[in-house]
């Protein structure tokens, strides 16, 4: 049954297989008091409950790499685990997988769970800067940084000082990334993200009382939702065209595509990738654009 494989995932995700409860319960003790049999008569927990979500993934850190510490405040985004490691082996590939810590990876909006930062500096061993723009988030970032000792030395985080900026105040002068990656806030304004929220609650069977299933409202949207957040991004990679290798950003809603490839074009990248990404029947998507000949974009 373990040996089961998750449908869509990436080759080299360590999450594509059933979860072995048993083992997890036996790495994370905290987990057991979430896990009981599904409709099938399976070990599972129940998706649509935050805390249960939470105990999962700290099993599944503490057992895949020995992330001991990891924990979110209430009410903030709890990210499945398998999608957002899917995303990083796939900016493995665009750098034909190479590791280590001279790899360099700027994750915008970092979040208080720091998730892909821990992932890419546990998987690849490369060396993150998080970019986060609510404080609170990054004071919880930083402290799970610190209380992990084989990543500590591997992930920074700094504050962005504005909502409207990815790049501007973190990225220094003279300083150079591999990759940039950034899992966007999607809704356009508070209350279609309150909203979203009870939408995602009812579809996964679970009561719709209180506004947070996993994702503060204001961690969820921005002016002008995930459109207009990726397309000042496109815009603002063109200043630091010279600095990055690669620019990365989750799209969640395909429709977009049309529209952000138009503005790329605007800005002149000179290559431009759509990278698939499926869990089961959930689609999503890599844009990855970039304005360095590929000799520039891995330098020796
Ligand atoms: N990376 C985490 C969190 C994603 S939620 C995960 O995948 O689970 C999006 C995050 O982006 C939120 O924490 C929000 O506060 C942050 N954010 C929004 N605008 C930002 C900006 N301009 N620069 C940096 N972070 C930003």
């Amino acid at each position: 049954m373990n040996s089961t494989l998750k449908a869509g995932l990436h080759p080299r995700n360590r999450f594509n297989t059933r979860y072995d409860f048993p083992q997890l319960i036996a790495c994370s003790p905290a987990l057991a008091a979430f896990v009981k049999p599904n409709a099938y008569g399976d070990d599972s927990i129940d998706y649509a409950d935050p805390l249960a979500v939470k105990a999962l993934n700290q099993a599944l850190l503490k057992q895949t790499y020995g992330l001991n510490h990891w924990d979110i405040p209430p009410g903030y985004l709890c990210p499945p685990i398998p999608g957002r490691s899917d995303y990083i082996h796939h900016l493995a590939d665009l750098i034909a997988q190479r590791r280590g810590p001279s790899v360099r990876v700027l994750d915008i909006g970092t979040g208080a769970n720091c998730i892909y930062p821990l992932i890419g500096a546990s998987e690849y061993g490369w060396s993150f800067v998080g970019a986060e723009v609510d404080p609170a988030a990054l004071r919880w970032a930083k402290k799970i940084v610190a209380a992990n000792p084989s990543v500590a030395g591997l992930i920074d985080c700094r504050l962005q000082k504005s909502a409207t900026q990815c790049f501007h105040g973190i990225i220094q002068p003279g300083e150079h990334f591999d990759l940039t990656l950034c899992n966007p806030p999607f809704h356009g304004s508070a209350a279609a993200a309150a909203e979203g929220t009870q939408r995602k609650l009812r579809n996964l069977g679970g009561k719709t009382v209180g506004l947070n299933f996993g994702g503060k409202a204001n961690e969820l949207w921005c002016e002008g939702g995930e459109l207009g957040f990726i397309r000042r991004m496109i815009e603002e990679s063109a200043v630091f065209a010279g600095q990055c290798g690669w620019f990365t950003t989750l799209v969640s809603k395909s429709e977009h595509l049309p529209r952000l490839e138009q503005a790329l074009r605007r800005v002149k990248a000179a290559t431009i990738k759509v990278i698939d990404m499926a869990q089961g029947q959930k689609k999503s998507r890599i844009l990855a654009w970039s304005f360095a000949t590929p000799e520039l974009r891995h330098p020796a």
